[in-house]
């Protein structure tokens, strides 16, 4: 028998005969790890603990600690569900059923099913759970896999498909249930320790429109109860808290039909907010000596095979047929910012160049896979292209950094730091790399943030550094992000004069602070509650006269005095009580009582979101206040202390 090397995450490398399983290997390093093995990582992909191993490879072990485990646990999760649905209603066709994220879900057709009949199938796959089925991986022949699924089309073309080569298929069993599965699974049903079915959705057949539309089962599992009532609970406030629920409640933006799909409205209480992001980046912006461009949301195709979009990305694009001649809609603003940088005649004293610009851009994705603000046709980057001497990348990183930590601390963010290194694919000199790469390990180790490093996930065209938004319910976003690029200043020839009198090429740096107006909202509308700093309420101050004899003098609170904030008054003839609930409703951070007592005095009484109280203020004061809050961009209202 001939011998494989394995590779182990420490970098130790273990000789093991041809044909070993993931199981034999785990049992070579140790026994003890050998039976606590689920199920192995093989070169990156999850894989059965008896899947035996032919080529040398990177292997890692999947034990109950890893957490990788989940997904294997959530995956038998969804055979149980799949099994339990087949039992309540055998003629349920099934198609997938993946673990993600969150948990699972199942595509099933031939069956129609309700949220009601939820219920029943959960009892079922509870009852599976309890007669702990041990489950077994067993191999057939694609023949035989073709029989079994005569009149299921969907497995069918999964076997004449990815699987069309291959002589065997696996299946998995658990009492008198199978699955077309490659596996990996926990032992026996038993091993699953919580589950829930969650929702039920549409689905296309493989994601695609012009496919059937199958029904699709969320659900998920965890290892103990208490795990899934901590998920459960989460899942409540997120949904409390989710974007699309407060947008429409706070009136911040919409969606709707009739202006297509993924194209979001921004209603003035949205665009209040955006305009002071917009500000915000733009001092910051300003504040490095950026010059501000701004580029038309379409260009000719020219450019776009200029740039390589076309090559790599003309999928999401949208084109245009206009005279005859074929224009896109712009994926990215870097193709028209090199292009300005190309109309110019650069000698190293003028770099580096600096542009930004607000710029909208379009990518069409799946209309399944649109979802609020986080996933949209339309939106808009605070997009920023550097054009520098090679030498001088640290430095500029640096200042992007600058502006970037800037930006997480005034929103009081939390976020993860990933540095991700040169693909095996890649354009650029292996010298270029090298200086880039320890460029940015330099930035990254001066800043003394945690990173982590993502070996090999950089983009093909240079090394980045990615921030991910942590929000107040731990879920990761994408946010900012600092790239190099040695790609587009190749394809655009882009060039400037060095001190050797001699023609050189830039590097370009794309960076964002935000990443996406959008993305960001919507990060922040989840993770403020809708409850916004001062400095970004749509509605900073709301007056609310005692009785309809008070509107005057709140005219001219709001007039003389408040000019320069964004203050409405309540002059619906409500309660007093009833206005300040609803003022509480809208989150907005001040409320200004006035009555017949406050009009005589001058004076106001002012109430925050907190229901924190303060009467007979002077209303210089209050302003004064208000100032300072809005200018240090304060995370809450603090003009009443406790
Ligand atoms: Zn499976
Ligand atoms: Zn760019």
């Amino acid at each position: 028998m001939s011998q494989i090397v394995v590779t182990l995450p420490d970098g130790s490398e273990l000789e093991v005969e041809a044909g070993s399983s993931v199981e034999d290997v785990a049992y070579e390093i140790g026994p003890g790890l050998g039976s606590d093995t689920i199920a192995g990582i093989v070169d990156g992909e999850l894989t059965a603990k008896s899947e035996p191993l032919f080529e040398d490879c990177e292997l890692i072990i999947v034990t109950e600690q890893s957490e990788e485990y989940l997904r294997v646990l959530r995956h038998s999760a969804a055979h149980v569900f799949a099994q339990a649905l087949q039992r309540l209603h055998p003629e349920a066709k099934l198609a997938i059923g993946p673990p993600t994220d969150e948990g699972f879900y199942y595509d099933v057709t031939g069956v129609d099913l309700e949220a009601d009949d939820l219920e029943a199938i959960e009892s079922e796959m509870e009852a599976i759970i309890e007669a702990d089925y041990p489950i077994e991986r067993v191999e057939r022949s694609r023949e035989e896999a073709l029989e079994i699924y005569d009149e299921n089309e969907y497995k069918r073309e999964i076997l004449e498909t990815e699987a069309a080569g291959e002589e065997t298929v696996t299946f998995y069993t658990q009492d008198d249930w199978q699955d077309l599965c490659r596996g990996p699974h926990v032992d026996s049903t038993g091993e699953i320790g919580a589950v829930k079915l969650l929702n039920i959705a549409a689905a296309y057949w493989r994601g695609d429109e012009d496919n059937d539309t199958l029904t699709r089962v969320y659900g998920t599992a965890f290892e103990s109860e208490a795990d899934l009532e901590r998920f459960l609970e989460q899942r409540e406030e997120a949904r409390k808290r989710d974007h699309r629920k407060l947008g429409r409640e706070l009136d911040l933006f919409s969606i709707p039909d009739v202006t297509g799909p993924g194209l979001p409205l921004y209603h003035p209480n949205g665009k209040a907010i955006l305009r002071e992001l917009e500000m915000f980046v733009d001092a910051l912006n300003d504040a490095q000596d950026y010059d501000f461009v701004e580029t038309p949301h379409l260009f000719r195709t020219e450019l776009w095979k200029q740039s390589g979009h076309y090559d790599n990305y003309v999928d999401d694009m949208f084109l245009l047929d206009v005279n005859d001649e074929e224009y896109g809609l712009k994926p990215m603003n870097c193709p028209g910012h090199a292009t300005i940088f190309n109309q110019g005649n650069w000698s190293y004293r003028d770099l580096p160049v600096r542009y930004a610009e607000n710029g909208k851009v379009y990518r069409k994705e799946q209309r399944g896979e649109l979802s609020g603000l986080s996933r949209v046709w339309a939106f808009t980057i605070d997009d920023g292209h550097l054009f520098v001497k090679p030498e001088s990348i640290e430095r500029e990183v640096n200042v992007v950094m600058d502006q970037i930590n800037e930006v997480l601390d005034t929103f009081d963010l939390d976020y993860d730091v990933a540095f991700a290194t040169r693909p095996e694919k890649s354009v650029g000199s292996d010298e270029i790399w090298e200086q880039a790469e320890s460029q940015l390990r330099d930035v990254l180790e001066a800043s003394g943030m945690d990173y982590d490093v993502e070996a090999g996930d950089g983009a093909f065209y240079g090394p980045k550094i990615d921030f991910a938004f942590r929000d107040a319910l731990g879920r990761n976003w994408d946010g900012p992000t600092v790239q190099l690029d040695f790609n587009m200043p190749e394809r655009f020839d882009l060039s400037y004069t060095g001190e050797d009198n001699e023609e050189h090429q830039p590097v370009m740096i794309h960076r964002a602070l935000y990443g996406s107006y959008e993305r960001f909202f919507m990060v922040l509308i989840e993770h403020f509650d809708g409850k916004f700093p001062t400095w970004l309420a749509p509605e900073q101050v709301r007056i609310l006269p005692v009785s309809d004899d008070n509107i005057g003098y709140a005219k001219q609170l709001k007039n003389r005095y408040l000019g320069e904030f964004r203050v409405e008054i309540e002059d619906r003839s409500w309660t007093v009580g009833k206005k300040i609930q609803t003022a509480h409703d809208d989150r907005v951070p001040y409320m200004l009582v006035v009555g017949d007592n406050e009009e005589e005095a001058g004076t106001v009484s002012v109430r925050d979101r907190f229901e924190r109280e303060a009467k007979d203020i002077d209303v210089g004061t209050f302003k004064t206040h208000l100032e300072g809050e809005v200018e240090e961009k304060r995370i809450e209202p603090d003009f009443v202390d406790e």
